[in-house]
């Protein structure tokens, strides 16, 4: 192995919280006069949760969002205190120090508002609760037919005085599909379990349903809130549509590598596990030290472009656990050179959507699956950084 003077790691993620900001601002700005809620479940979708919450908030994210109660744990341990909505239990989870934490909790059933009072009892303080809906994802939420009852313990609850009712929402299913007729029906369906809700005596303050594609593609879903992710991130919901420059949004993560090998193949050498690579003269052989126990794909193998020696290849043949190969051709390069995978595509890099489109997948399983032996590592592009 050949090993530069450069103290750079071997392979890097580099988060530029500067284009969080941006991006938050960007849909602030979009979604106004309704209020951001700014997703950061799975760790900021694989951005670093804790640092793009503190940008986001710093960029007026009224709200942060997370699946699973020890995300929304970990912020209040990193100090957040502001709106933070949680909203994938499971039955006999300890609810008492999310409570206590002033994380506000989303009930889908009668049992889940009733963990929720217990938690409330033990902590000996009103608990805050938002109900969830199913309005046509089939996924978490109360049905229609199960809803009033859902409003109905929520109500008992807040006369008892254990919770105070903040929200109602839902989720969309085909929100990347902005003329998807589920799109109108299910709009339709959140309005009609509001005057349910409504009617019963519940008109919580938060009432959302978007998220970053509806958000940005279908202004009759905002409500109250918004709740954004993948955009948040600087990457298009709606990619076959239109492209995150187009948005206005800067995709915050750049993923490199550096060339553990280079060398000079002659033609007809085969490249990688089952040789469905291989050169057809004689070239250039560069080893990038990433593969799928990074994240990397491997569907991957064969598709996926990178930047190399200052131009475009693909990745050739298979991508392996550790490590995956690029056809160099004549270009110089010299073990130890960065390669980037992918970035925000403003000075020739691909970007994390070429990366989805050639693995058959989304950008939000491109960027969400990075890490194993990744460093990772936060910078601000607006402040000079003299480490750089
Ligand atoms: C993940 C998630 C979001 C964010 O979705 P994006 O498409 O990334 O904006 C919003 N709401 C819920 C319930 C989610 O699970």
């Amino acid at each position: 192995m050949t090993t530069g003077s450069s103290t750079l790691p071997r392979a890097r993620l580099v988060v530029d919280l500067a284009a969080v900001r941006h991006n938050v601002a960007t849909l602030r700005a979009a979604a106004a006069p309704a209020e951001l809620m700014v997703v950061v479940k799975a760790d900021g979708y694989g951005h670093g949760m804790v640092e793009v919450a503190r940008a986001a908030r710093e960029a007026g994210a009224h709200w942060l969002g997370v699946a699973v109660l020890e995300e929304a744990l970990a912020l209040r341990a990193a100090g957040d205190e502001g709106p933070l909505l949680c909203w994938l239990g499971t039955p006999g989870e300890e609810l008492a120090p999310a409570v206590a934490a002033d994380v506000e909790l989303t009930a889908y059933t009668p049992d889940d508002v009733a963990a929720v009072v217990a938690a409330a009892q033990e902590v000996g303080r009103t608990a805050r609760l938002q109900l969830k809906i199913d309005t046509g994802l089939g996924r978490g939420g109360a049905t229609e037919a199960d809803w009033p009852a859902l409003v109905a313990a929520a109500l008992q609850a807040r006369q008892d005085g254990h919770v105070e009712v903040t929200g109602i929402w839902s989720h969309l299913a085909c929100s990347d599909e902005p003329e998807h007729p589920a799109n109108d029906a299910q709009e339709a369906a959140f309005r009609r379990a509001l005057a349910v809700a409504e009617e019963a005596g519940l008109r919580p303050r938060w009432r959302h349903l978007a998220n970053s594609a509806a958000a940005l593609t279908r202004p009759t879903s905002r409500f109250d809130l918004v709740r954004c992710g993948l955009a948040a991130y600087g990457l298009s919901p709606v990619p076959q549509l239109q492209s995150s420059a187009e948005l206005g949004l800067v995709p915050a993560m750049t993923a490199t590598a550096r060339l553990a090998l280079v060398k000079r193949v002659p033609p007809g050498s085969g490249v990688s596990y089952g040789h469905t690579y291989v050169t057809d003269r004689e070239t250039t052989l560069g080893v990038v030290p990433v593969g799928y126990a990074e994240g990397v794909l491997r569907s991957a193998s064969g598709v996926a472009p990178l930047l190399a020696a200052g131009r475009r290849t693909t990745v050739a043949g298979r991508v392996c656990m550790d490590q995956l190969v690029v056809d160099l051709g004549d270009a110089p390069a010299a073990a130890g050179d960065e390669v980037v995978l992918f970035g925000p595509g403003l000075t020739g890099e691909p970007t994390a959507e070429e990366w989805a489109r050639a693995c058959g997948t989304i950008s939000y399983e491109i960027v969400t699956r990075l890490g194993g032996r990744f460093t990772r590592e936060h910078v601000d592009s607006t402040q000079e950084d003299p480490a750089r």
